[in-house]
């Protein structure tokens, strides 16, 4: 066909994580006995009374368009869950509902950035955040993180890379791909630079309630308890907090300013969220919190196992991530070696390998800009756990 697309489409790449979790698919629809590491959400179903709202409001005739920044219904009780969750007053009037938390995260670069401009994103990434950026028209700038620090940015790239054209900075903790939970004085230094700056700090919060070792404590929280007051738009989920990935609801809030953009521009985009999700997210935030704890629960357990299994394996070292449900063993002992005559270059290669070889599938953390480190879910039961990192183990003892 010879018809020219956008320039824009031809800028970003596809879904990294996505692709790999179609690979999987393709191969056990092949009959193939695969392990899937690569799943980036929860196994659990939905929660049942978070089902039956959906149901409810169904019968109920909440099938139709609803206000476009979402139901004041369900933006009153996000503005309850943030007072007593997150310790944060946010008025209905900032906050933005969207079709899942990556509209939000897409809508506000859009509504912030410009040709010409410069967002910081920390390397290993999610991989959306640097296309979210190049869709603005900006330019994402990588600074490094320090693995042995929870994977917290280094501050001395940030400051030797910053120039007056950055304006952003999106952060992500806990963080996927590498599970890593920022200590308090990490995100303090990072708006004091925000705030000096005039920088926008996107922060998201998708994983907040999905941590093990302490507490979670918000970006914005720690920005007015400390009294930085530097300019911060958060984004959060439903999607794995009450396992509804397919619900596609998630909001965000901040200045009232950027909040209003955002909803005129998702306005023009998508009209509203969903109504039925909206309906049950109610259920799901002001409703009983047992099904959180026990999947908490569940994903330590199963962090716990991921991460002594995964330093028992020959020449790999695992931090214990703090939460979400990745861990991001170091892999780099394995480059440049060889299998079958081929030499192994980067985690691209040594994951096709452990594909090819055992069926395993994992993420090369290259595709997240986090070299030598390979990305393994923890969202899968434990014999599941127990059976493919012995299978990694087999396909690594044959690597000379
Ligand atoms: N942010 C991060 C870091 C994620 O891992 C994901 C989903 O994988 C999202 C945002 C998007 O979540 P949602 O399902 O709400 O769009």
């Amino acid at each position: 066909m010879n018809y020219k697309l956008s320039k824009r489409v031809k800028k970003i790449k596809p879904s990294f994580t996505l692709q790999m979790a179609t690979v999987a698919a393709k191969m056990k629809s092949d009959g193939i006995d695969v392990i899937n590491f690569s799943v980036g959400e929860p196994d659990f179903n939905t929660p049942e009374h978070i089902i039956e709202a959906g149901k409810k409001a169904m019968d109920q005739g909440y099938t139709k368009y609803t206000a476009g920044p979402g139901m004041i219904e369900f933006r009153r009780a996000i503005s309850e869950k943030l007072a007593i969750e997150n310790g944060v007053k946010v008025a209905s009037d900032e906050i933005l509902v969207s079709n899942g938390e990556k509209q939000s995260l897409y809508t506000v670069c859009q509504a912030v950035f410009n040709k010409g401009d410069r967002v910081i994103v920390c390397q290993p990434y999610w991989v959306s955040f640097p296309e979210f950026v190049r869709l603005s028209d900006a330019e994402p700038l990588f600074i490094d993180t320090v693995p042995e620090y929870n994977f917290e940015p280094d501050f001395n790239d940030l400051q030797s890379k910053t120039t007056k054209d950055v304006k952003g900075i999106i952060i992500n903790s806990p963080s996927n791909p590498t599970g890593g939970v920022w200590r308090e004085e990490a995100i303090v230094k990072l708006l004091l630079i925000a705030k000096k700056h005039g920088w926008i700090v996107i922060s998201d919060e998708c994983y907040e309630r999905i941590v093990y070792d302490g507490e979670f404590k918000s970006t914005e929280k720690i920005n007015r308890e400390q009294n930085i007051d530097a300019i911060v738009v958060t984004c959060m989920s439903l999607s794995k907090t009450y396992a509804m990935t397919g619900w596609r609801i998630g909001y965000s809030f901040g200045p009232k300013k950027i909040i209003s953009a955002m909803s005129k521009l998702q306005g023009q985009a998508t009209s509203c969220a969903n109504s039925i999700g909206q309906m049950a997210g109610i259920t799901a935030l002001s409703g009983n919190q047992d099904c959180v704890k026990n999947m908490i629960q569940l994903f330590k357990e199963r962090r716990d196992l991921m991460v002594s299994l995964l330093n028992k394996l020959p020449h790999i070292s695992c931090k214990s991530p703090g939460g979400a449900f990745y861990a991001f063993p170091d892999f780099s002992k394995y480059l440049n070696k060889t299998v079958n005559g081929k030499v192994l270059e980067d985690t691209f290669d040594i994951s096709e390998y452990i594909l090819e070889s055992v069926k395993v599938v994992t993420v090369p953390g290259d595709g997240f800009g986090g070299k030598g480190h390979i990305r393994f879910s923890y969202a899968t039961s434990k014999d599941i756990i127990k059976k493919g990192i012995g299978k990694v183990e087999s396909a690594l003892i044959k690597i000379i």
